[in-house]
């Protein structure tokens, strides 16, 4: 079984209940294999709490892990075979024949990038189909 892999942050939002600012957490962790997320918000002011998790990152929260943490990036050996690339990156991203090229253009030139719990899920999956891929967070 591979190891967790986390990124977490730590941000401020304003209270909802009574205005003062709020203490949030927020992490994405992949996990045997799939991607999860939580926030918790606390108020040392009102004691308002708050918690959330689930599946697909929401937007907001990917935004503040990518600017905060960097994004990381997908790399894979020149060799690799496009092919075992492009099946492997259609069954995790859902993408369709038009934009699975692109997305392999950038994953060959290692451009591609995201969160570092998103990255090391495709290397995992391209190690799985024999690619020899890599997740860096610079
Ligand atoms: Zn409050």
């Amino acid at each position: 079984m591979e190891q967790p892999v986390f990124a977490s942050i730590r941000y401020s939002a304003a209270c909802q209940d009574c205005g003062a600012e709020l203490e949030c957490w927020g992490v994405q962790a992949l996990v045997n294999g799939s991607l999860r997320w939580d926030t918790e918000s606390r108020c040392p002011a009102c004691g308002f709490a708050v918690a959330a998790c689930g599946g697909d990152l929401p937007a907001e929260l990917r935004d503040r892990l990518l600017s905060e943490r960097g994004p990381a990036l997908l790399q894979v050996v020149p060799s690799a075979r496009n092919a075992v690339i492009m099946r492997v990156l259609r069954a995790e991203l859902g993408l369709d024949l038009v934009s699975v090229r692109s997305v392999l253009n950038e994953v060959v030139t290692g451009a591609y990038s995201g969160t570092l719990p998103e990255m090391e899920l495709l290397a995992g999956r391209l190690r799985a189909s024999g690619i020899d891929a890599v997740a860096v967070q610079p």
